[in-house]
């Protein structure tokens, strides 16, 4: 189970405009959070740091107590690029993430569990397909399929489901519902999309932009699942 703290965020990318303000915040054990909020104001941001991919100065994050500034986290993450691998196939590509994980697993398995991943995201007719080779919403597929696959408890989502059609998104957001509830992973979750968020969010962080960078505030989204 995996809980994040996040204390006393300030960041900026050049040291004049400030990005987050004093951003304060509990991810708790299973939590399924989504952060909104307008354009530009550091979700991203704050996303690639809880992640370990974005150097800060000052406060801390904490996953399980520890700092990621000590210990790169270990969590699944589906980020607005893909960030698929552009030589390997799409269950190549899973296949990767999945044997970092099970190491001694033999390839024949890594194989037959990464198309079941693919299967599931309806990427089934595709598997043997580079990412060059698929739309952007096959490659979005792609990269959730991986990011389940690689069997972290934590999961940090930005914009997973921007690039998909109506029926996909609608299907994916139940996948992803029925996978955060039953493994009991926790998630956070960035989108534009209010019904969105109240579907899936057990909280929601709303970032509000300010001249100092931007403050957040939670609110509970009271819902039976
Ligand atoms: P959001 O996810 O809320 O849309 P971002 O975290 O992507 O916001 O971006 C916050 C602000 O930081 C924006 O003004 C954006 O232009 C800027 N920004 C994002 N990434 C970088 C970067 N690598 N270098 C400089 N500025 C950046
Ligand atoms: P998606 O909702 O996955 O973005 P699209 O409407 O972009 O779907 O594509 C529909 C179908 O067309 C895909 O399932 C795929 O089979 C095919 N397709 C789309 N773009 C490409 C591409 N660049 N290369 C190969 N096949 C593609």
């Amino acid at each position: 189970k995996t809980k994040i703290k996040v204390h006393n965020i300030d960041f900026s990318y050049d040291d004049k405009t400030k990005i987050l303000n004093n951003i304060q915040l509990e991810v708790k054990e299973g939590e399924f959070l989504v952060f909104m909020g307008p354009s530009g104001c550091g979700k991203s941001t704050l996303l690639r740091m809880i992640a370990g991919l974005e150097p800060f100065s000052h406060g801390d994050i904490e996953i399980n107590e520890k700092s990621v500034r000590q210990t790169h986290p270990d969590c699944g993450v589906v980020f607005q690029d893909y960030s698929l691998f552009p030589w390997l196939t799409a269950q190549s590509n899973v296949m990767l993430a999945l044997k970092q994980r099970n190491k001694k697993m033999p390839k024949k398995e890594l194989a037959h569990i990464a198309e079941q991943y693919l299967t599931l995201v309806n990427l089934g007719h595709a598997i043997k397909k580079y990412p060059g080779q698929m739309s952007g919403g096959m490659k979005q597929r792609a990269a959730i399929a991986r990011a389940l696959s690689f069997g972290s408890d934590l999961l940090l989502m930005d914009e997973p489901f921007g690039a998909l059609d109506p029926v996909t998104r609608i299907k994916l957001q139940d996948l992803i519902v029925q996978i955060s509830a039953e493994q009991k992973r926790t998630v956070v979750f960035v989108t534009h999309d209010v019904d969105e968020a109240i579907y899936l969010a057990d909280r929601i962080i709303i970032f509000a932009p300010g001249k100092n960078g931007a403050v957040t505030k939670s609110i509970e989204v009271p819902v039976q699942k």
